[in-house]
C-alpha cells in the first residue's frame, strides 16, 4: 500500500508517519528528512536547498523527484510507502506517478489533514525533536513523559528546526495555498482523497487514518 500524507506544515504528517511506521510496517519517505539530511551531510544538493528552506521557499521539483526515485530504488517493492511532504507541486504529482509506474507501483490513498491555520503557527513554533532518534514532540501537546528524556531513546538532547519560527511558517503557509493545495483535484478526479480533521488529537487522527487504511 502507498499512500499520501497533504497538508500543511505542521499538520501532523510527520508525527502520523512515524505511527504509521511502528504499525503497520511502512517506510516513510519525508523530503524534509532527506533534504535536511543533505544539508547536514553538505552534499551539492544540500549546498543548493539550504538557503531556499531558510527562506521557506520550495526547493525544485527535479532535485526532489530524483531524491524520492532513489528512495524507492533503494527501498525494495514488499514494503508500502508514506509520502510526506512530496508531492508539493502539480509537477511533482506527475512525476509521482511516472516513478511509481517505473517501480511498478500504484498509489492507493491519499490523506489529507485537513487544519484551522491559526493553529499552525502553535503547531510549529512549540515543535521540537530528539535530537538522537528524531522522534517528534510539542510543548504543550506532546511532552515527553518524563522531562527532558526521549520516552523512545532515553536521550536528553533536543533540536528545533531552524526554520520553525512565525516568519518562515507564514512564507510556507502561503506556498502551501498556492502550489501544493491545488493538487488535490489531481487526486480527487481518481477518488482516493481522504479528508481527515486535522485538528483532532494525535491518537483520534491516528485512528481516522486507520480506518482508511483497513
Ligand atoms: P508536519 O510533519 O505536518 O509538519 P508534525 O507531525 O511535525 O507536522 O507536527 C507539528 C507539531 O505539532 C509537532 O510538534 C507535533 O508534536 C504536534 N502535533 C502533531 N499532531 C498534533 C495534533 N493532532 N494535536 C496537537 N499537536 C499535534
Ligand atoms: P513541514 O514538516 O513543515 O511540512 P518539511 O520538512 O516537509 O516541512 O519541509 C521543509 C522544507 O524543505 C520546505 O519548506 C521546503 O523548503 C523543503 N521541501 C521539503 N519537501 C519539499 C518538496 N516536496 N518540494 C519542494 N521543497 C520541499
Ligand atoms: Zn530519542
Amino acid at each position: 500500500m502507498d499512500i499520501i500524507l497533504l497538508g500543511p506544515p505542521g499538520a501532523g504528517k510527520g508525527t502520523q508517519s512515524a505511527r504509521l511506521v511502528d504499525h503497520h510496517q511502512m517506510r516513510q519517505l519525508s523530503t524534509g528528512d532527506m533534504l535536511r539530511a543533505a544539508v547536514a551531510a553538505q552534499t551539492p544538493v544540500g549546498l543548493e536547498a539550504k538557503a531556499v528552506m531558510d527562506r521557506g521557499e520550495l526547493v525544485s521539483d527535479e532535485i526532489v523527484s530524483a531524491l524520492i526515485d532513489a528512495e524507492l530504488t533503494a527501498m525494495g517493492a514488499g514494503v508500502g510507502a508514506i509520502f510526506d511532504g512530496y508531492p508539493r507541486t502539480e509537477a511533482q504529482a506527475v512525476a509521482l506517478d511516472e516513478i511509481l509506474r517505473n517501480h511498478g507501483r500504484e498509489l492507493d490513498h491519499v490523506v489529507e489533514l485537513a487544519v484551522d491555520e491559526d493553529a499552525l503557527v502553535d503547531r510549529i513554533t512549540g515543535r521540537f525533536t530528539c535530537a538522537k532518534c528524531g522522534e517528534g514532540y510539542h510543548e504543550r501537546h506532546k511532552q515527553p513523559e518524563v522531562a527532558g528524556v526521549c520516552d523512545k531513546c532515553g536521550s536528553s538532547e533536543f533540536k528545533h528546526r531552524p526554520d520553525d519560527n512565525e516568519e518562515t511558517v507564514r512564507k510556507r503557509m502561503q506556498e502551501y495555498r498556492a502550489k501544493t493545495a491545488p493538487i488535490l483535484p489531481y487526486y480527487e478526479a481518481r477518488d482516493i482523497v481522504t479528508r481527515v480533521d486535522g485538528m483532532a488529537s494525535i491518537d483520534e487522527v491516528a485512528q481516522q487514518i486507520d480506518a482508511i487504511l483497513s
